[in-house]
């Protein structure tokens, strides 16, 4: 007799990418069931570097704290040529999003604090040991057969999220290309612990036959990648002799550190042909696999979770039409391929073809860095592909270079109205926000109107001038924030942020904002009835 369970979403995978939507569902209140193949975490060394886009995620996960705790932030980059000139210095001090954008981790650690965070929910339902075998998909959801422990076990559900890696089994049984191309090279990747080295800077030795990359980790360890030759053989290079003979050069006279794993990979460059079929979709290395120079491929699957995750909620929780998934696909793939292809890109820089290629490229990296702004362009990282939605859940997204509409929202820190600052996400919660700089948005709404966005869950903000109430009776003590005699929170714009963004855009006084943070649409106040109409459109689009 088998097994049978009935969830609304099955997540076959519980790497970062699965274990990212289930605790989204979580958070959002959808039952879900996660399964993996394996039982315990992956121990291959993979990856290190985690942006601010994925940290924002996880501050709507409620696990940032205990992710953050062991991580490295800002830790800079310093890219050298074969001659030992450092042509190129990143290190990005901005936190547009709320949090620094460059942190390094060890997998192993934040893939447990995301398996703890499933506990928090009892509408998850986590199987380990538990192998997606086949399944079909009919009118009415997806049947699931999977191999567990005890036996067969049938899952229905509405819908099926395949993030179960680079050979992914979902993505195979719903007849989806992964189209691209393998690079014919190998890399030897090395992590180790005990490191006594002073180095607390990444390094990239772009060798044109050799580089080699070198990363500071968390809690004395450091990863180390070398290229290696066509002739080198795979078992020979991971003999822990041959590894200790690649590693002495970089200790001299410091002891010599224990190395924890060592591996070699081929670098991948291919892309899905769609994220969706029917009511199968797919997320992270199931839809995309990239070369790690830009240590994109986990934070492109984080960016795949939180898109999929609050679109599911909504169509599964009966907000939103069912075919308002296809914006899934729709957002997601074009920067996915972005970032594949810049990441390739990136790669090649690391091993210039000729001393020819690579003085050439030193000389135009100096260039840059002479032109007004170039220097900025590089150390703070602005040439990472940034994703920006035109079509999808957005409304009247413009073409313009500034246009807000599409891409994600800053976060500066407000005042709450018992006066505690905090991020700006932590004051609005995690789902649909309506914010109004200087007005309360829900006097610019018919009833009608008013009842959509209260049937959706959204929240409404009234976003005060920094220190626009009456003067305080006694200095230093403020007394709390006025409220507003409607359904509308109040918030303070303690950073300023909103008063330069209304200073740059005087007619963008209402923001409207999507679980994931990126902006759904900007108004004028007396534009909401007819931006709201909009809206409903773009996620009822079966609607009349
Ligand atoms: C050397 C290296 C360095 C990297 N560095 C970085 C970096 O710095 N930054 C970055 O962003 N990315 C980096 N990456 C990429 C990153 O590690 C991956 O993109 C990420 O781990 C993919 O996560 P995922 O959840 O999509 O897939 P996976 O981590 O592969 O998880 C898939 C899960 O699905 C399970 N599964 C598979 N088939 C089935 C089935 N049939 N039934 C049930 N379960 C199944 C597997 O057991 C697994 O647990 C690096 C990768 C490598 C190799």
């Amino acid at each position: 007799m088998s097994e049978e369970i009935e969830t609304d979403v099955l997540i076959v995978g519980a790497g970062p990418c699965g274990l990212t939507v289930a605790n989204l569902l979580g958070v959002y209140g959808i039952r879900a069931t996660l399964l993996d193949r394996e039982s315990e975490i992956l121990d291959f060394p993979r990856a290190v570097g985690i942006d601010d886009e994925s940290l924002r995620t996880y501050q709507a996960a409620g696990l940032v704290g205990s992710l953050f705790a062991d991580m490295l932030q800002n830790t800079p980059i310093r890219y050298h040529t074969s001659w030992g000139r450092c042509f190129a210095h990143v290190k990005p001090s901005v936190q547009p999003f709320g949090w620094p954008r460059r942190n390094l981790f060890l997998q192993p650690l934040y893939e447990a604090v995301l398996r703890q965070g499933l506990a928090r929910f009892e509408q998850l339902d986590v199987r380990f040991g538990h192998d997606l075998r086949s399944f079909d998909e009919d009118d009415g959801g997806i049947t699931a057969q999977v191999k567990g422990p005890g036996g067969a076990v049938n899952v229905r559900a509405q819908y099926l999220v395949g993030a179960d890696g680079g050979r992914s089994t979902a993505r195979t049984l719903a007849g989806i290309e992964l189209t691209g191309t393998t690079a014919p090279v190998k890399w030897l990747v090395v992590d180790v612990c005990d490191d006594e080295l002073d180095a607390p800077f990444a390094a990239v030795y772009c060798h044109p036959l050799s580089p080699v990359l070198v990363v500071p980790l968390p809690y004395r360890h450091r990863r180390f990648e070398f290229k290696l030759q066509p002739e080198d053989d795979e078992e020979e290079m991971t003999r822990p002799e041959r590894v200790h003979e690649l590693l002495a050069p970089h200790y001299r006279s410091l002891s010599m550190p224990t190395v924890v794993r060592s591996r070699v990979y081929w670098h991948h460059s291919r892309v899905a042909e769609t994220f969706q079929k029917g009511r199968v979709f797919l997320a992270g290395d199931a839809a995309h696999l990239q070369p790690p120079f830009f240590g994109q491929g986990l934070n492109s699957g984080v960016r795949d979770a939180t898109n999929l995750s609050w679109k599911l909620a909504a169509v599964v929780s009966g907000a939103a039409d069912r075919r308002m998934l296809e914006t899934y696909d729709v957002e997601r793939r074009g920067h996915a391929r972005a970032m594949v292809s810049f990441a390739t890109r990136i790669g090649k820089m690391y091993s210039p073809r000729s001393l020819a290629a690579e003085r050439a490229r030193d000389a135009s990296f100096r260039a840059l860095q002479l032109i007004p702004g170039g220097r900025e362009y590089i150390l703070q990282m602005k040439y990472k592909p940034m994703p920006r939605y035109k079509s999808g859940v957005v409304v009247r997204a413009g073409d313009g270079r500034t246009d807000p509409v599409g891409r994600m929202f800053m976060q500066p820190v407000v005042e709450k109205a018992d006066r505690r600052r905090v991020k700006l996400d932590d004051a609005i919660g995690t789902w649909f926000a309506v914010l109004g700089i200087h007005v309360d948005p829900t006097l610019h709404l018919s009833e009608e109107s008013l009842q959509w966005w209260k049937s959706l869950g959204a929240g409404f903000f009234f976003v005060r001038a920094a220190r626009s109430v009456p003067l305080p009776e006694e200095a230093g003590q403020l007394a709390p924030l006025p409220p507003t005699g409607t359904m509308t929170e109040t918030l303070e714009d303690v950073d300023g942020a909103f008063r330069d963004w209304l200073l740059a855009a005087p007619r963008r006084s209402i923001i409207v904002l999507r679980p994931d943070r990126y902006v759904a649409a900007t108004c004028d106040p007396a534009e909401l009835e007819d931006t709201t109409r909009q809206l409903r459109r773009v996620m009822n689009p079966g609607a009349r």
